[in-house]
Formats: C-alpha cells, structure tokens, sequence
C-alpha cells in the first residue's frame, strides 16, 4: 500500500491509534514494535474494538483484509505525517532545546491562541513517534501549529524536521542533558544544530536568544540568516528584563514601539528565557502587547515542572518532572534567591549522563552544600557515592529518604523537589 492510498483512509478515518486500549472507533491502528512488545499481535484486537484498519509489518497476522501490510510500522507512520505535513499550508514551529522545551511550547501556545486557532505538541509527545502522531492531529481549520521535538542522539532532530517540516524554528538552550547519548556536550550542540541546519536550507526563520553564547556560535555555524532575536539588551526584537522571580517571575518587555509588562504564574529565574521567547513569537506573528501578556497571564503551570505547591506544612517546588546538570544547577540558584525562612533541596539522582555522571553528580552535591540553604537530602546512588566527601543528608533509595521525612516531619519550609523522571520523587511530597 503506498503512503497516498493509505492517506485516502487517513481522511475518511483521521484518528490514529497505536495502543488497543484506547480504539476510537474508525480509527487507523498502528501496530508498533517496542523493545518490550510487539503490537502487530493486537492487530485483530484493534479491528474488533473498533479500528477500521490495522497498519502491520508482519504477515502472520495479517487475519483480514481491514490489516494493512507494509514494510515497517513506524516508517509508514512517519511517512502518512510526512504527507499529512505537506497538506497543510501553515506555519509549524519547530522547538527544540535541552531544557524548558515543554515549558517554552505551552507558553507559545497560550500566546498564539489569544488570535489563532493553534495546535501544540500534547504533553511531552516530542519522539519520533510522538512528532508524527502530533502532525497527524493538526486538522484542516488549524492556523498554527508549536511542535516540541525532543532528542538524545545525533540525527534525530534531523529526522523530526523532515516529519513536521518547520517554517520557524527555536532552540531553547542547550545544556548538560542526555550527554551518554549525544556524546558530551559537543554532541549535544551538533545535535540540536539539526534544526538550524533545516532552518537554513529551507530558508525558514529562527528565534534566537541573544543572551546565549553557544545558540549564537551555532547560528553562525549554520549560516542562519533568517533570525529574529530576543534577550536582555538593545537592539533585539524583544527585548526583556526580569523585573521578579521571588516567588514568581515577573517581566518588563519592549518591541522597540511599546514597553509592557507582565506578572505570571511560573517560578523559577530560569523560566524568564521561556517567557521571552513566546513574547518574541508572539510579537513576531503580530499579536499585541495586551494579548500576549494576556495569554501569559493566564497560563498556569500544572504539569509538575517548577509548579509552587503549598503543602499542609511547607511551600514546595515541585520540578520532579525530570533532571539534568543544567536544570539542576538553574533550581538551586533560583532556591537560593526566593525569600523564606528555611530552605530545604530534595534531590534525585541525573540519569543518562554517561561516563560524565559521576563528575556531574559532584558538581551539584558541591554547589548545593556550598549554597545557602538550611538543609540537602540527596537521593540514590549516584548522589550516595559522595556522602563520605560532604556534608549532607545521603540516602541510596527514594524509599529510605521516605522513612526519614516521615520521621522527621519538615515544616515551614520553602522546599525544592526535583530529580529523573526515574526517581519518582513524587512519592515523597505527602511527606512534606
Ligand atoms: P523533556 O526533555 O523532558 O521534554 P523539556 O525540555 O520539555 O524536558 P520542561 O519540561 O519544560 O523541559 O522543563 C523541565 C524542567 O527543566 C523544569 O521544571 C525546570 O527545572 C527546567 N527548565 C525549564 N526551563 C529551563 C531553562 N530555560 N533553563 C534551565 N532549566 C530549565
Ligand atoms: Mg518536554
């Protein structure tokens, strides 16, 4: 079957599936291969529940004529988004980065919505399943759309591109994250670079904060000349000054014409860059001063990434969604600048860090012990390695840390929760 018949099914059914238990009925089930599962053997499942056709890559289960055969699953996937992509006459902004991608979409989203009617990337679905999923469920009234593109190594970004296709792209930053699979910090650049490279050869726009030395460097390595900047001096596009971050971030901002300003509801110093860069797309796509401010006025964070939480007892940062250096370390310094009593850091091991781990882990426990805060529980064995070398609370597992906070019961303290998403440290907020 090739890619233009299948689309012939795609616009009667324009519902994807690639999980039985969620079967719209008419959808197009696809049957996907995981290191743990093999979904070409739900396929008959997915038709009685209701799909119109299983998309298989294994004859075998091939049961009836509703399963359609092809080479790969997931490359027919990305192929149907691919050609979906290139149906839709609209701009797509690319976004990528190592840290805030997440966060930076939703805010470009609150902005954009204020005037468009605008697709973003649900949750965190930036893989390269989750990006043609994602292009697959931007519908025909769509002006608009943000598509968050995650990667951990090289050539990935690359691919993305070539599935959402984007006019305008943004690299949050980029930082000590997923340095196994990229290859250090060199690699991390290069990678990202992915987009830039896209940007450049399609003659696409770039959003570029001017602030930050390495998104400059690779700009020009690319050869970028679309780019609109955004950053804390004259001279840029935005131009924006953190006016508050204690508890949540407040900022000054002008598009040379007029000087506005907005109060949000993020915390965290480092969530100012996010905020520019949605002001600087939203200024960009001729939204106004009092429309954007608007949209980021409204937007509350609820996804457990930098979320302020009161506790029966304490005021809680909640930025357990995930960790890596460069977000940590962007935590502690915000922790260490928000006024409170007591301050106390709870933090979970860095995974994906390679043979760079145990040097990264060092740097925290050293930064956060030599910081001001009252109080450091450091938890798992990354962390555990240090416990004879500093002063502070060590523990090996999430469980043992749990024992010790319901004894000690914390109170009245402003409290920093964060590390990978593998530690799940949410268990331990009914503690605190
Ligand atoms: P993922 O790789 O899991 O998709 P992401 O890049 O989408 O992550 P977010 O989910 O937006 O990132 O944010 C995760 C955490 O990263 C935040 O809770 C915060 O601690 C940190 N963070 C967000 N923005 C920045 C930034 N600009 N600089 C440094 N750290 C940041
Ligand atoms: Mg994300």
């Amino acid at each position: 079957m090739t890619t233009e018949e299948l689309y012939e099914h795609f616009l009667k059914n324009p519902i994807i599936s690639t999980d039985t238990r969620n079967i719209l009925p008419g959808c197009i089930f696809f049957a996907l291969k995981g290191d743990h599962f093999n979904a070409n053997e739900f396929a008959a499942q997915a038709i009685e529940k209701g799909a119109s056709f299983a998309v298989i890559d294994e004859e075998t289960h091939a049961v009836n004529d509703r399963c359609l055969l092809v080479n790969d699953v997931l490359i027919t996937l990305q192929d149907l988004a691919r050609h979906h992509r290139k149906q839709l006459n609209i701009p797509v902004i690319g976004l990528t980065g190592s840290n805030g991608k997440t966060t930076s979409k939703e805010l470009v989203n609150a902005v954009l919505k204020e005037r468009y009617k605008t697709f973003a990337t649900f949750g965190n679905l930036n893989n390269h399943i989750g990006v043609p999923l994602s292009i697959l469920s931007i519908t025909s009234d769509v002006q608009i759309a943000v598509i968050e593109m995650g990667a951990n190594h090289q050539k990935e970004i690359e691919l993305l591109c070539t599935i959402a296709q984007p006019t305008h792209g943004i690299i949050t930053n980029v930082g000590m994250a997923h340095l196994d699979g990229f290859g250090g910090f060199d690699g991390v650049k290069k990678g990202k670079a992915e987009l830039y490279t896209y940007l450049k050869e399609t003659r696409g726009y770039t959003f570029i904060n001017r602030n930050n030395p390495y998104l400059l460097e690779m700009s020009a390595a690319a050869g970028l000349n679309k780019l609109i900047y955004y950053g804390t001096e004259n001279g840029n596009s935005i131009k924006g000054t953190l006016k508050s971050s204690d508890p949540f971030i407040e900022v000054e901002w002008t598009n040379h014409d007029i000087s506005s300003f907005v109060k949000t509801n993020l915390t965290g110093s480092y969530n100012f860059e996010n905020i520019l860069a949605a002001i600087c797309i939203g200024d960009f796509f001729d939204i106004a001063p009092e429309e954007i401010n608007n949209g980021l006025s409204n937007y509350q964070p609820k996804n457990n990434r930098s979320q302020l939480t009161k506790t029966e007892n304490n005021t809680v940062i909640c930025d357990f969604y995930n960790a890596n250096p460069s977000s940590m370390a962007a935590a502690l310094n915000n922790i260490s600048t928000l006024t409170a009593d007591q301050k106390t850091a709870i933090l979970g091991d860095m995974f994906e860090l390679g043979p760079e781990s145990p040097l990264q882990h060092k740097l925290i426990v050293k930064q956060a012990t030599e910081s001001s805060l009252n109080q450091i529980i450091f938890i798992g064995k990354y962390f555990y390695a240090f416990k004879d070398e500093f002063n502070g609370i060590f523990f090996e597992a999430p469980a043992e840390a749990a024992a010790y906070l319901q004894k000690k019961q914390i109170k009245n303290n402003l409290i920093l929760l964060k590390g990978s998403r593998g530690m799940k440290l949410e268990g331990l907020l009914q503690y605190l």
